[in-house]
């Protein structure tokens, strides 16, 4: 039977973010394993404590958790059934963002070094309005530095393996031991053994490799998204850096966005306003049939509710507005001609908008919903 989450960080289901967070610290304090080396029952409380924080600290998470109890996260990847689904390494890169560099002191952690991380690679991806609103997977070459085929590392002789050195300092409060990045390593606790001749002084050699990256929907012009792992590799035992894309959006043709929404200009005839039209306008995904009623006035905008940019979140869509254009005719036949200078006096073409138009918008609301 698996101990409850709340129980395990001794705090009441009704404890807010603040109090999770300060009582997985005193957990993680009292259990990290530099403080208890050897207790395998220090060690088990350390990994469950942090099990217990990754899912309460985040609110989706949680929410489930609340629901369904540990049911919730069986089988469904990360978290499995067990605690076995977090190493310490998972553990120790959760610190950096709860204590920030404070955890440091405690010498690494039980993990031995810290891997090293390679540098990130940044591409930039150029999506039409379509793949925005669809989602679409985008597949893409990069030239990533990977370890050389044959290539060997042995264990650092400065550091042995530590990818820190102690530094002894003398200063006026008395000797201050302080740890710093070993320079021969650069952290990894690991240097270049052998080599096959094309490998680069750290055993790297540029390869290409085609990344598929799954954009979503709704994404926005100068978004970021990250591509885990396939960044630069670096030498040793170590994890590859992040691929960095960062979207640009294609200008559509006719069709402009604002958020979520959409904007579209139709430009109707005189004729058509006066007797009404149906129309095709042409939508991010084909054509949508849309009614003009008789008398329609220029500026209108109609709003065709869904038929706009899905919301990166998931939350529903944004809405196609259509604002209506009459077009002027700028020459006519002589018959045209007499025909609106007698209209020129007839109160049937004199201006009089009404007070509200609301309940035009509702109607054309009503139309398309
Ligand atoms: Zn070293």
């Amino acid at each position: 039977m698996k101990k409850d989450f709340y129980e395990i960080l001794g705090i009441s289901k009704s404890a807010d973010a603040a109090e999770i967070k300060k009582a997985y610290r005193k957990s993680a304090l009292k259990y990290h394993p530099d403080k208890n080396p050897g207790d395998k029952e220090a060690e088990e409380n350390f990994k469950l404590a942090a099990e217990a924080y990754e899912v309460l600290s985040d609110p989706n998470k949680k929410a489930k958790y609340d629901q369904y109890g540990h049911q919730a996260f069986d089988g469904s990847g990360g978290f499995g059934g067990g605690h076995g689904g977090m190493n310490m390494d998972d553990i120790f890169s959760q610190f950096g963002d709860i204590f920030g560099g404070g955890f440091g002191g405690f010498g690494g952690g039980g993990g031995g070094p810290r891997r090293a991380k390679g540098s990130n690679l940044r591409i930039k991806v150029k999506l039409t309005l379509e793949e925005i609103a669809n989602g679409v997977e985008k597949k893409v070459k990069v030239k990533r530095k990977v370890q050389a085929k044959g290539v060997t590392y042995k264990t650092c002789t400065t550091c042995n393996g530590q990818g820190q050195v102690m530094r002894v300092t003398n200063t006026i409060l008395g000797r201050m031991q302080s740890a710093s990045t070993c320079p021969t390593c650069g952290g990894s606790g690991q240097i270049l053994d052998k080599k096959p001749s094309e490998a680069d002084a750290q055993g790297m050699v540029v390869e290409d490799e085609t990344v598929s990256i799954k954009i979503p929907a709704g994404v926005v012009d100068g978004m970021q998204l990250k591509v885990s792992n396939k960044g630069n590799d670096a030498p040793g035992n170590s994890i590859p850096g992040d691929l960095i894309v960062a979207i640009e959006e294609l200008e559509h043709e006719f069709l402009k966005r604002e958020g979520e929404n959409i904007h579209y200009d139709l430009y109707i005839s005189f004729p058509e306003a006066v007797l009404g039209a149906s129309k095709d306008i042409e939508a991010i995904n084909g054509k949508v049939r849309i009614k003009l009623e008789e008398g329609i006035q220029s500026g209108k905008i109609l709003r065709l509710k869904g038929k706009g940019i899905p919301s990166i979140n998931g939350y529903g869509s944004g809405d196609l507005l259509v604002h209506v254009n009459v077009w002027t005719p700028k020459t006519l036949n002589k018959e045209q001609k007499q025909f609106f200078e007698k209209a020129l006096n007839d109160e049937h073409f004199v201006p009089s908008p009404e007070k509200s138009e609301k309940s035009f918008f509702e109607k054309v609301k009503d139309m398309f919903s």
